[in-house]
């Protein structure tokens, strides 16, 4: 660190605002953490400067025997924490690594079907702006009324349209999702059946969310959200695609990994793989739990009616504020959110008529039921005030106390 203020002051300065930002500031984004010391540690060594194209022990470079040893470490540790069968941990971020799966299995035209943007799946799923979209033809199931995943819709349309591919998973669904039923369809009409566990992540290694493993083809996840690691992607398979998705990753998509990344996500997994970090899940549980009541207490409509995860979204149309300027004068108060859609949301996408609130990151800094209780009267009170300035500054004060309170990295 001394390094960088000496070499570069002004990325230092930077990175020195950031790393206050995140002490000062409560984090409520759904799928942000504070990785660990030692997870961050591991990206800022000698593995950065090695090429290693291929797998261990096939490797297209010279001098890999120590990478492939980190690899190794972290694939096996991977498997273990969900039961798989077969791993890569090679995906360099989570879009990638569903771009690998659609390469392993699908051709241009192919039709996927998906968990709508709109209803809390996310762009890779099938959005018109990505390559998902772009380059596939892209069906996608939604919520019903009850604003629960509409297995029987997903179904019909699995069976009119015949996808190839069926992908569960979300970026903003607060419910427990039902793999099984989503294989049992997916069986049905011969589709290969993939989840992107991206969110739940962390949850899962935990065993306090149901655990897909068992019933996909393919899991895709990232390791930054709730699985607290460094940014990257990862893809678990059963061993007969084992052969595809790894060539799918390289040579097809991608050139060298990246081995300081891999080496930060085995300390990460050596991390999930503790009796702590089950006890660290439940906790996240329970404050997304006890957020939701108080928000709903205070007046706030909960998407779904309930969390039984790490997230929620919150309906802010009761308190006559949009998702954008919640997000802005929330910000103010020093308490960092996104603005995300509801379902039918009557607004625009870059304004919308919620927000998304996540407990992994508070959790993290050591918030127990107490200060989950305090966080959400906190947002309420600003929700309530939005336009008085004395009310933010007051907010501003007590969220101050509570972050010097519980220190992210001391
Ligand atoms: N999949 C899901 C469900 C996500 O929520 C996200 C991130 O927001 C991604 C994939 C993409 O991950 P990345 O940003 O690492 O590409």
């Amino acid at each position: 660190s001394t390094t960088i203020a000496h070499t570069d002051p002004e990325i230092w300065a930077a990175i020195q605002a950031e790393h206050l930002r995140q002490e000062q500031h409560i984090e409520l984004i759904a799928s942000e953490n504070y990785a660990s010391p030692a997870v961050m540690a591991a990206q800022g060594t000698q593995l950065t400067n090695k090429y290693a194209e291929g797998y261990p022990g096939k490797r297209y470079y010279g001098g890999c025997e120590h990478v492939d040893v980190a690899e190794q470490l972290a694939i096996d540790r991977l498997k273990q924490l969900f039961g798989a069968d077969a791993a890569n941990v090679q995906p360099h971020c989570g879009a990638s690594a569903n771009e690998a799966v659609f390469l392993a299995f699908l051709k241009p035209g192919d039709t996927i079907l998906g968990m709508s943007l709109a209803e809390g799946g996310h762009l890779t799923h099938g959005m018109a702006l990505n390559m998902s979209g772009k380059w596939f033809n892209a069906i996608s199931y939604g919520l019903n009324a009850l604003e629960e995943i509409d297995y029987d819709a997903m179904a019909a349309k699995a069976r009119a349209h015949r996808p190839k591919l069926i992908i569960a998973g979300a970026s903003a669904y607060s419910l427990r999702i039902d793999f099984e039923r989503f294989a049992r369809v997916a069986k049905e009409v011969g589709a290969i059946f993939m989840v992107d566990m991206a969110h739940y992540a962390g949850l899962i290694a935990a065993g306090v969310y149901p655990n897909p493993v068992p019933h996909a083809d393919v899991v895709t996840s990232t390791t930054h959200k709730s699985l607290r690691g460094p940014r990257g992607g990862i893809i678990l398979m059963k061993a007969e695609h084992e052969k595809a998705i790894n060539s799918a990753i390289f040579p097809g998509l991608q050139g060298g990994p990246l081995m300081h990344v891999i080496a930060a996500k085995a300390v990460a997994f050596k991390e999930a793989l503790q009796p702590e970090f089950k006890a660290y899940q439940q906790q996240v549980l329970r404050n997304a739990q006890i957020m939701a009541q108080t928000l709903t207490e205070r007046g706030l409509r909960i998407v779904s009616g309930r969390t039984e995860s790490h997230v929620m979204l919150v309906d802010l149309r009761a308190k006559g504020i949009t998702g954008k300027e919640a997000e802005a004068v929330l910000g103010r108060a020093h308490m960092t959110i996104n603005k995300n859609a509801i379902p039918n949301d009557p607004e625009k996408p870059m304004v919308t008529s919620g927000v998304r609130i996540g407990t992994p990151a508070l959790t993290t800094r050591g918030f127990k039921d107490d200060e989950a209780r305090l966080t959400a009267n906190l947002v309420a009170d600003v929700l309530d005030h939005p336009r008085d300035e004395a009310a933010l500054e007051a907010v501003r004060a007590q969220v101050h106390a509570l972050t010097a309170r519980f220190p992210v990295y001391g």
